[in-house]
C-alpha cells in the first residue's frame, strides 16, 4: 500500500473510533524538501521544493448532531473542540488544533459557510522534522473542506489562506513556500518558484536510475532558530532600506560592495547570500532542465557554503553530515536544508552508491556528534488532492 493510502486508512480508522460515524470526504497533501534557494522566499527571490512521497491525511463528515467542530490527531491521541467563527486567543496557544481552525477561520473570512465539521488528520510527515508537517496539515484540511464544501479555490489562494492561517492562529512567521509545494507539485518534478509574482514553473527532476535524494534529519533543533530567524530576516529587511530597492532580488553583488560602508557587516554578507543564493537556484533549475546532475550537486556544496559562511544560519550538526556527505564517493552535492540551526540536510547521490554514502554518513555523524540521524529517502511526488472515500 502506498504511503498516500496508509495515512488515509489511519484517519479514516480514527475518526470512526473517535466520531463512530463514517467519513464522507477525505484529501491529502505531501510534505516537502527545499532543494535549494534558501533565505530566498521572504526576500522575494527563487525557491526550489519538491514534495515528497510523505503525506498528511485529512478526513471529515459534516456532524449534525451536535453543533461545534472537532478535530482529532490520530498521531497525537488527542481531540480539540473549536469555534473557527471565534478570536484565535479562544484555543489555547500552542494547541496543534490552530493549524487547522485557521484553516477554517480563514474559509469563513472569504465568505464560505461551511457547516458543524468533524475531522480527522493522519500524518506519516514527522512533527517538528523540517519536512513541513505544518504545511501538509494545514493544506490537507483545507483541501478537505473545499471537498464537503463543494468549492475551490485557486492554487495560490489556497497556499495564501493556509500560510495567513499559520501566521495569525499558529504564531509562526513563515513563507509561502511550504504551502505552495504541498499544493502545486507535480509528481517526477521539482518546483521552482518566483516568490516575488508567486508564478511556478515545473521541472523534471532526474529519474530514479540516474539519481538518488536522501534526506538527514540532524534529530536536533537548537533553542536560538527563532531568535536568529527573525534577525536575519531584520537584517536583509535593513539592507533593502539602505539599498533603496524593492527587494534584494533588484540587486547585484557590486551593489552590495558599493555600499559596503552603509551596511553592517551582518547585513552585508546576509545580502550576498541572498543575491549569490538567487543565481544558484535559477542556476540549479536549469541544470536540473539539461540533465546536468555534477552541476546541480556543486551549486547544493556552494548553498551549503553560502548558508554556513554568509548567512549563519549552519550549526555543527548540519557542517557534519555535509562535510561526510561531499566526502563520500558517489555524492553530487549536499547542503543543509531549511532555515537552519537544526533540522535536516540533503544529498543527491548515484544511485548505485546510495547504501554505501549513507552508511558512511550515518556512522561519521553518530560518531562525531554522539547521536543518531534519521534517513530519509525522498522522491518528487505530487501536491494535495481529494481522496474518494
Ligand atoms: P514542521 O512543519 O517542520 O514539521 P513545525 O514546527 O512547523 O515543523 O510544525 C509542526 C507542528 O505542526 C506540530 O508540532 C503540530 O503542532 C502540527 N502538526 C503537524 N502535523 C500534525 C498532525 N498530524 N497532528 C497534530 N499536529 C500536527
Ligand atoms: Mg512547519
Amino acid at each position: 500500500m502506498s504511503t498516500h493510502n496508509a495515512c488515509v486508512e489511519r484517519a479514516r480508522e480514527a475518526f470512526s473510533r473517535v466520531f463512530g460515524t463514517r467519513v464522507t470526504h477525505a484529501a491529502s497533501a505531501p510534505g516537502r524538501v527545499n532543494l535549494i534557494g534558501e533565505h530566498t522566499d521572504y526576500t522575494g527571490g527563487y525557491v526550489l521544493p519538491i514534495a515528497i512521497d510523505l503525506r498528511c491525511a485529512a478526513v471529515g463528515k459534516t456532524n449534525e448532531v451536535r453543533p461545534g467542530w472537532r478535530v482529532h490527531s490520530a498521531d497525537l491521541g488527542e481531540t480539540v473542540e473549536f469555534d473557527p467563527h471565534a478570536e484565535p486567543d479562544q484555543l489555547p496557544g500552542g494547541s496543534w488544533a490552530r493549524y487547522v481552525a485557521g484553516v477554517a477561520a480563514e474559509l469563513i473570512k472569504l465568505g464560505w459557510n461551511p457547516p458543524p465539521i468533524e475531522l480527522c488528520v493522519a500524518s506519516d510527515v514527522p512533527l517538528g522534522g523540517g519536512l513541513s508537517s505544518s504545511a501538509a496539515l494545514g493544506v490537507a484540511t483545507a483541501t478537505v473542506l473545499e471537498s464537503m464544501c463543494g468549492r475551490t479555490l485557486s492554487a495560490v489562494d489556497k497556499a495564501l489562506l493556509c500560510q495567513r492561517a499559520e501566521q495569525a492562529w499558529a504564531g509562526v512567521p513563515c513563507g509561502v513556500m511550504d504551502q505552495m509545494a504541498a499544493i502545486m507539485s507535480r509528481q517526477g518534478h521539482a518546483l521552482l518558484i518566483d516568490c516575488r509574482d508567486l508564478t511556478i514553473e515545473h521541472v523534471p527532476m532526474p529519474s530514479e536510475s540516474d539519481a538518488a535524494l536522501v534526506v538527514f534529519n540532524t534529530n536536533v533543533r537548537h533553542a536560538l532558530a527563532a531568535g536568529e530567524y527573525a534577525r536575519r530576516r531584520a537584517a536583509c529587511e535593513r539592507a533593502v532600506r539602505v539599498l533603496g530597492v524593492k527587494s534584494l532580488r533588484d540587486v547585484t553583488i557590486a551593489r552590495i560592495d558599493a555600499a559596503a560602508t552603509a551596511l553592517s557587516e551582518v547585513e552585508r554578507r546576509c545580502a550576498r547570500h541572498v543575491v549569490t543564493e538567487n543565481q544558484r537556484t535559477v542556476a540549479a533549475a536549469n541544470a536540473l532542465r539539461s540533465g546536468d546532475l555534477a552541476e546541480f550537486g556543486r551549486l547544493m556544496s556552494q548553498s551549503h557554503a553560502s548558508l554556513r559562511d554568509d548567512m549563519s544560519v549552519s550549526c555543527q550538526e548540519l557542517d557534519t553530515l555535509v562535510e561526510f556527505a561531499s566526502a563520500c564517493e558517489g555524492v553530487y552535492g549536499a547542503r543543509m536544508t531549511g532555515a537552519g540551526f537544526g533540522g535536516c540536510a540533503i544529498a543527491l547521490i548515484e544511485p548505485s552508491k546510495c547504501a554505501s554514502a549513507t552508511e558512511t554518513i550515518a556512522v561519521g555523524y553518530r560518531q562525531r556528534c554522539g547521536r543518531d540521524c534519521s534517513i530519509i529517502p525522498a522522491r518528487a511526488s505530487a501536491g494535495a488532492c481529494p481522496v474518494t472515500v
